[in-house]
């Protein structure tokens, strides 16, 4: 065997894979990874399958077909008032991970620092790492995983190169607020500080909060790297495709890089949602739809022993276990789901120190016949 020395040596494999593959195993209902267990829609299919039958089929242009980019900077313009050139400054990526990976290998340096507030989707500390970058995390506490500004203000320094932030943020289900904006935008003025803005759950945001996005903020909006993905709006999380948007300069690096990873997404699509986005109904409704599916399960949990915390946005409810058991949540999610049969997420999972708060995430963008099944079981928790 040739020895290797590994690039990521304290990682292993992602949570998401593992507990999929256990609740595969055991059988048990499938709350962990983030996805629907409903189809996307049919109209959806029809269109992908009139694409590939219009000869839709041989690779598209590397930065994305053309009118999908034209639509997606009408949608930023009309919701949040950004004007982006859809020739060089927005990129179709193949999912939103690989949109954040390409972001990161575009600008990172080795020994540039980074910050991310934890716990955080697990994609990010790796990238960062690769590049020879220094991460540099705040952890957030429950239950309400609120910034901390002035420890932000204490990390950056003139090696800090870029801020990530993910709004409505996977997993704790919170959101920026008008005052984090404020904040965030006091400590990087008149600093070459960029910013990953991780919006892929930027239609799913309930109580008529505001999805504050970076496009809506000009001085905020010029220094980011904007994330988004089709795969949650549209329940195709199979598809793998996405987008990231950035300033020319920005978006002039990050394809340096997407070209040489993945050079295209698949084309036909591409087609497809460009013209699925026509009605904007396809990704405006999401709100109602998920904000319902929300509150049914909310209402379900509260009868149970778990303690809920807030559900600001995404599709993920999240829950502290403290009156059950002091198991280690990973011990305890991995217990749950061959004793009980339900699989969730250990949130220490998305610490890179592991930290434990004893909470567990469950996805909500299911069945209302498998949430129901899902509460009854966890009523015997
Ligand atoms: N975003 C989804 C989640 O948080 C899954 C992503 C993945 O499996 N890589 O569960």
């Amino acid at each position: 065997m040739i020895p290797v020395v590994s690039k990521l040596p304290q990682t292993g494999t992602t949570i998401f894979t593992i507990m999929s593959a256990l609740a595969n195993e055991v059988g048990a209902i499938n709350l962990s990874q983030g996805f629907p267990d409903y189809d996307c829609s049919p109209e959806l299919i029809e269109l992908v399958n009139k694409a590939m039958k219009d000869g839709h089929n041989q690779y598209a242009p590397m930065a994305g077909v053309m009118s999908l980019r034209e639509k997606i900077a009408e949608k930023t313009e009309k919701l949040y008032g950004a004007v982006y050139n859809p020739d060089t400054e927005i990129t179709i990526t193949a999912g939103g991970t690989q949109a954040i990976f390409t972001a990161i290998s575009a600008v990172i340096h080795p020994n540039d620092e980074v910050i991310i507030f934890e716990p955080a989707f697990d994609c990010y500390a790796p990238a960062i790492k690769l590049m020879g970058g220094v991460v540099k995390s705040l952890a957030l506490e429950p239950p309400n995983y609120r910034i901390a500004w002035d420890m932000v203000k204490r990390l950056i320094n003139h090696k800090t190169k870029m801020i990530i932030l993910n709004s409505p943020q996977n997993p704790t289900s919170t959101i920026l607020h008008r005052q984090d904006i404020e904040e965030l935008s006091a400590i990087v003025k008149n600093q070459d500080i960029l910013i990953l803005s991780d919006e892929v759950y930027e239609h799913l945001i309930y109580d008529g909060e505001t999805h504050h996005s970076m496009a809506r903020y000009p001085e905020l909006q010029q220094r980011s790297f904007i994330v988004a993905s089709f795969g949650k709006p549209f329940h195709a999380t199979g598809w793998k495709v996405g987008y990231c948007m950035a300033p020319e300069h920005l978006m002039t690096e990050f394809r340096k890089i997407h070209q040489f990873l993945v050079f295209a997404v698949n084309t036909p699509i591409q087609y497809a949602i460009a013209e699925y986005l026509k009605n904007e109904d396809t990704y405006l409704g999401l709100r109602d739809f998920f904000q319902q599916k929300r509150d049914y399960f909310r209402k379900g949990l509260e009868q149970t022993r778990f303690e809920l915390l807030p559900c600001y946005g995404s599709y993920f409810q999240s829950v502290r276990y403290s009156n059950i058991t002091d198991e280690k949540d990973a011990d305890f999610a991995i217990r749950m789901a061959k004793e009980n049969g339900v699989a969730s997420i250990p949130v220490s999972a998305f610490y890179t120190k592991g930290i434990d708060h004893h909470v567990l995430r469950f996805c909500f963008a299911k069945r209302q016949e498998t949430l129901d099944k899902a509460v009854d079981r966890l009523l015997k928790v």
